[in-house]
């Protein structure tokens, strides 16, 4: 048996990075995995190239396009995987976006737009799933991507940091309210992941006159990780799978950091 065998599990933002590794490492330990981005196309071509190890591992696939701030295409979502694997056990809110700005020039559009997707994104996500736990009577766990910018500020992404403690918040806060559900609401906070969204960051900061060339914010941050690198999306899902699984239940309101050292809070 797989440490998640027979789990119901939606990761949003699943078409790629973080949260496609997240849902292919549940499909290795036998849980039924819906990947659900906006970009409806990949999550697809994402489910289709997991089918055969699903097949191996015990483990069923399913995708959705979803945008997380839409709380219809959330209902519809969720609806779907249920239809498909008769329950939702674990909810992953993982879809987020990230767009520096010198602090004096965000505006009302780059605040909107980053609290949007990652703090509204994240309470929606959370709401919708719960109530489907509720409804089936069963409990379940909720899980939500939080950052090292959920804990400190970072130069030129303020947006994003102020986001990222609103997921650290909605994680206690949902722990609280949720609890007498038998609903658990953990998080986990990565570091710096080699990712497609670091890469446009790097290109965003190059754009704003915030690094000289290219990989430059990599290699600055490379140098305060304990661990000497930067972390590829295979060093999160230890942990991410470990949260999914039965092995967490005594766990709820807590974040765990996964940054290889590079804070210390
Ligand atoms: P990524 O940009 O590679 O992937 C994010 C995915 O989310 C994309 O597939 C995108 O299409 C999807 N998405 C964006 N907006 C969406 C929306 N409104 N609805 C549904 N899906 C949407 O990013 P990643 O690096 O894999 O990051 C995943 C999560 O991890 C994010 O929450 C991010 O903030 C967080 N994180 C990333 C890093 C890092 O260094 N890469 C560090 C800490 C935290």
């Amino acid at each position: 048996m797989g440490r998640v065998s027979g789990r119901s599990c939606i990761v949003t933002g699943a078409a790629r990075g973080i949260g496609r590794a997240i849902g292919e490492a549940l499909i290795n330990e036998g849980a039924d995995v819906c990947f659900a981005d906006i970009n409806g196309e990949q999550a697809s071509a994402v489910a289709e190239a997991n089918r055969d190890r699903a097949a191996e591992t015990g483990a069923g696939v399913t995708w959705a396009q979803v945008d997380v701030t839409d709380r219809e295409q959330v209902r519809a979502m969720i609806a779907k995987t249920v239809a498909t694997f008769g329950k939702l056990d674990v909810k992953f809110n993982n879809a987020g976006v990230n767009k520096p700005m010198n602090f004096l020039d965000v505006t009302e559009d780059n605040w909107n737009f980053i609290m949007g997707v990652n703090g509204l994104g994240c309470l929606i996500g959370m709401q919708e799933a719960a109530r489907q736990m509720i409804g089936q009577g069963t409990g379940g766990k909720i899980i939500n991507t939080a950052s090292v910018a959920s804990r400190q500020g970072f130069d030129n992404v303020a947006p994003y940091c102020a986001s990222k403690w609103a997921v650290v918040s909605l994680t206690q806060s949902g722990a609280r309210d949720l609890a007498r559900h038998n609903i658990t609401v953990t998080g986990f906070a990565p570091g710096v992941v080699a990712t497609e969204m670091w890469e446009q960051v790097d290109r965003d900061l190059l754009d704003i006159g915030a690094a000289e060339r290219p990989g430059q914010a990599m290699e600055e941050f490379s140098s305060e990780i304990l661990r000497g690198r930067v972390a590829t999306p295979s060093d999160i899902t230890g942990t991410t799978t470990f949260l999914a699984s039965p092995e967490s239940d005594y766990m709820t309101g807590q974040v765990v950091m996964i940054d290889g050292g590079m804070t210390l809070v």
